[in-house]
């Protein structure tokens, strides 16, 4: 090992992970410092979906488009990590959400679904949707939407990247807390792991939840409003497809996620304390999981393996608990604290931390001089070139730095978009078009 880098990450969770194979595939020397496991922390707490963020469309039109977008890359990048995994969202008579608003939603997430080679949503009479999932309570169903969203092992997608990062040269130290960093006038230099010193060019922290917490060690702080989040995890698949479910508070929703890996039941979503090593989960928590989910399957079981929990890594905003952004930054201390050499990437979710990678990735290569474009969508995980890569448009940087400053316009710019959507639904629905005829050839087609 060297005493001194280009660049050194903190954190191994699936962002650092990202950014440490982002920078060696640039040919920067590169260390990651990871204090626990990769993978083991809010990475593997979370619902293990790459997916759009389909409830974003409601305040956050933008960040759905991102993470969609992104979503492409990491699902060619990462293809055998993938299981494709509809989705059924059943709708009751006294559900918040009425069949014609749900199947809008999902008619203008349809638009988004061809980035990240999703099929389009299906709309299910009530006998189809009980057929494909038995034992779903039938009173008062009005029938379902079934979208696309994919399944991953995210302690899995750490490992792979931190293992292309190494054949691309990146070190890797687990087990290695960052205790302080390494200071001078105006710049901070490197970081301190124990009795080590360890300089760097640029240090990048970028460790999720605790983002916060490194900054602090160089005198300095990254604003969060960290969410809590649990599951329930069983060690067997308990249902044949997953769910989307409305949650017993009404207008919450919970997803039943089968996998090789049995189901997770989750998340909830709670402020969660200030330091993340805190956050546990309550009773509480538990006992709405399962009338959430109970409601509606009767017969699933009570007694689970364990319960997983983390702390979504949202950064500070204003605005209520239900309509915060995950939208990620990259914070240049250099311009924003006078402290060169440190930059930190926070927020965002699991389903774009490519592109997170490469955003900061660009302004570590720009504070080196250093040249080099990104090229992780380029290379499989495992090494081999991507076969075709479709253009899709990004979401639009100057709308969205615009509607990041301004969170009413930002939610109003998405419920316009569903307003003209949800007329042109009904349009077509007096019209007599739609979907609701479905044949059973459609609905075993979409879930083959
Ligand atoms: C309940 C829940 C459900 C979610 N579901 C999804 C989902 O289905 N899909 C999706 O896309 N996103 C989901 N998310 C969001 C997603 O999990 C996170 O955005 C993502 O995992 C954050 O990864 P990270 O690497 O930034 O953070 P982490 O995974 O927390 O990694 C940060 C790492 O930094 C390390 N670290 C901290 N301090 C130090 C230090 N001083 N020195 C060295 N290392 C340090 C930690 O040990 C940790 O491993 C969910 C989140 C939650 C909480």
């Amino acid at each position: 090992m060297s005493d001194h880098y280009d660049v050194v990450v903190v954190g191994g969770g699936v962002t650092g992970a990202g950014v440490a194979r982002d920078c060696a595939m640039r040919g920067l020397r590169t260390l990651l410092l990871e204090r626990g496991r990769p993978g083991m922390a809010t990475t593997v707490s979370s619902t293990h979906l790459i997916h759009g963020g389909l409830r974003y469309l409601l305040y956050d039109r933008l960040t759905t488009h991102t993470t969609c977008w992104d979503s492409g890359h990491i699902i060619r990048i990462a293809r055998p990590l993938l299981h494709r995994l509809p989705i059924l969202w059943p709708v009751y008579a006294d559900h918040t959400h009425g069949l014609e608003t749900v199947e809008t939603l999902l008619e203008v997430y349809d638009h988004f679904q061809e980035m990240k080679g999703g099929k389009r949503h299906l709309r299910l009479t009530p006998e189809e949707t009980l057929r494909l999932v038995p034992g779903l309570e039938a009173k008062g169903l009005r029938g379902a939407v079934a979208f696309d969203e994919w399944w991953i092992d995210p302690v899995a997608l750490v490992d792979a990247n931190l293992e292309s990062a190494k054949r691309h040269g990146a070190e890797v130290l687990t087990g290695t807390p960052v205790t302080g960093l390494l200071r001078s006038v105006g710049r901070v230099d490197g970081v301190v792991a124990g009795d080590r010193q360890i300089r760097a060019g640029v240090t990048i922290n970028a460790a999720g939840p605790w983002v916060d917490k490194v900054a602090r060690l160089a005198g300095t702080h990254i604003p969060l409003r960290l969410q809590k989040g649990t599951h329930l995890r069983y060690d067997e698949r308990l249902t044949p497809v997953g769910l989307l479910l409305e949650a017993v508070d009404r207008g919450r929703y919970v997803f039943v996620v089968p996998s090789p890996q049995g189901t997770l039941v989750g998340p909830t979503d709670l402020p969660a304390p200030e330091d993340p090593d805190k956050v546990a989960t309550t009773p509480d928590e538990v006992s709405y999981l399962l009338a959430s989910v109970r409601r509606y399957l009767p017969a699933f079981p009570e007694r689970f393996a364990e319960t997983t929990v983390g702390a979504r890594p949202i950064l500070g905003q204003a605005g209520s608990e239900k309509l915060l952004s995950r939208e990620y930054e990259v914070f240049d201390h250099g311009t924003r604290d006078r402290l060169d050499g440190l930059l930190t990437i926070g927020g965002g979710k699991m389903s774009d931390f490519r592109v997170m990678a490469e955003a900061v990735t660009n302004l570590a290569c720009l504070k080196l001089n250093h040249p080099g474009a990104c090229t992780t969508f380029r290379e499989t995980l495992d090494g081999r070139p991507v076969d075709s890569i479709p253009e899709f448009p990004q979401a639009a940087p100057a709308l969205k730095r615009f509607l990041r400053r301004h969170p009413r316009l930002r939610e109003w710019h998405a419920l316009a978009h569903l307003g003209a959507a949800f007329a042109r639904h009904l349009a077509k629905r007096a019209a007599g078009a739609g979907s609701l005829r479905i044949t059973a050839e459609d609905v075993s087609a979409y879930y083959a």
